[in-house]
């Protein structure tokens, strides 16, 4: 089946799928991005993801390209072209095409906005969870507003890279005092030696994950505490379960952390059940 993705008002074939050489998400990496998971043809975390995306725009002042209204349907009708029952579903918003310079271009250049959309195997998924997968750790060389989703992910990706070629499946990124701030592309958690489940609070310098948002809702449902406490590198590979979330991993046990064995190196009980939790609820909530 060919995929389809939509750009700048157009469902065109993913293959012939352009923008302008003087995109400025190409040429600036002047843009920003979401991710949905997508269960069952819907979108997990829907409000959370728009509501992030409006603020990523604002706070980098490019204009909203659409009314939330017309933008939820180009996203449905994307995943819907593509029959994509689950898998995920991507916007990016860029400030559009001009002469390259780098101030901002004039007042009224239309954003430039593309959707794309592609399955994923849950049982691939599934499966790599059942095991669980090797993190490692890295220096956080990024800027200072990583809260802001944008296409700009040159650290991220080289923190990726440095975890495939470790035979590793994601990289935490690690501050100038010896603290996660966050993997590449997931938020970071533990259940610390003492049994205390822990993710880093959200004032540090990282992205507000919406998976975990969601999971904070989950916790509370099923009264378990979290402490939201940045944690060392030294902490995590004395914890008892480690883990990330992020829309298309949902929650991730990690079973060893540098090479060192996460509790008996295999996923734990809480992470294996909040994982459950999640996808439930992506079943029931999304739309
Ligand atoms: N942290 C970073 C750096 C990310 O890139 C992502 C997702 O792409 C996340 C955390 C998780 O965010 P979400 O749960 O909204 O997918």
């Amino acid at each position: 089946m060919s995929r389809v993705a939509y750009v700048n008002g157009q469902y065109v074939p993913h293959g012939h799928a352009t923008v302008h050489i003087e995109d400025r998400g190409y040429q600036f990496a002047d843009g920003v991005y979401e991710v949905w998971s997508v269960f069952d043809g819907g979108m997990a975390d829907f409000d959370g993801h728009m509501t992030r995306l409006h603020r990523s725009l604002t706070e980098l002042r490019i204009d909203i390209p659409m009314s939330r209204e017309a933008l939820t349907q180009v996203l449905k009708e994307t995943i819907r072209r593509n029959r994509v029952k689950n898998g995920i579903v991507y916007l990016q918003v860029t400030r559009g095409t001009a002469r390259r310079d780098h101030p901002f271009p004039p007042p009224g250049t239309p954003p430039s906005v593309v959707v794309t959309s592609r399955s994923i195997s849950p049982l691939k998924t599934d499966a790599i969870a059942e095991k669980g997968v090797a993190v490692v750790t890295t220096p956080d060389i990024r800027w200072g507003r990583c809260d802001i989703k944008t296409v700009g992910l040159l650290p991220n990706i080289l923190a990726k890279q440095i975890a495939k070629d470790r035979g590793a499946y994601e990289a935490w990124m690690v501050d100038d005092m010896g603290l996660v701030t966050e993997g590449s592309s997931t938020n970071a958690w533990i259940i610390d030696e003492h049994g205390k489940l822990r993710t880093r609070d959200t004032q540090a310098n990282i992205l507000k994950g919406c998976t975990r948002t969601t999971l904070l809702d989950i916790l509370k449902e099923e009264g378990i505490e979290l402490e939201e406490r940045a944690f060392t590198v030294e902490e995590a590979k004395r914890a008892k379960e480690a883990f990330f979330t992020a829309a298309g991993a949902f929650v991730m046990p990690a079973v060893s952390i540098d090479g060192v064995k996460i509790g008996n190196g295999k996923p734990g009980p809480v992470a294996t059940r909040l994982r459950e939790l999640y996808i439930e609820r992506g079943h029931r909530d999304a739309i």
